[in-house]
């Protein structure tokens, strides 16, 4: 298993224009702006883990992504109890 970056809906912020983990990810159309929702999303098979997004995010103060680890055989994102574990991992940057 590996770690990718999710997008938590509830607290992006890209309806009010937040596009810092767009400009920041370093792979092309890697994180993208879901227009009708308005909020960014992470396309998983491009991510390459880096975390940067998250940092860019929660430097910002607006800790919407979180990185979870995505099962290598389905490629689906395990979210659920890993949950917890990785919004730790992400305060370390605060
Ligand atoms: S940096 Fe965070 S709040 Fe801003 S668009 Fe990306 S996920 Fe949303
Ligand atoms: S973890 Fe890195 S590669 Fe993945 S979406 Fe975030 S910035 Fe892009």
């Amino acid at each position: 298993m590996y770690n990718v970056a999710y997008v938590e809906n509830d607290s992006c912020v890209a309806d009010k224009g937040c596009r810092l983990c767009i400009l920041y990810c370093p792979e092309a159309d890697c994180i993208r702006l879901d227009t009708e929702k308005m909020r960014a999303f992470v396309v998983i098979d491009r991510c390459k883990g880096c975390e940067l997004c998250a940092v860019v995010c929660n430097a910002a103060k607006h800790e919407a992504i979180i990185m979870a680890p995505v099962n290598a055989a389905t490629g689906e994102i395990i979210l659920g109890e890993h949950k917890a574990e990785v919004a730790e991992l992400g305060q370390a940057y605060q």
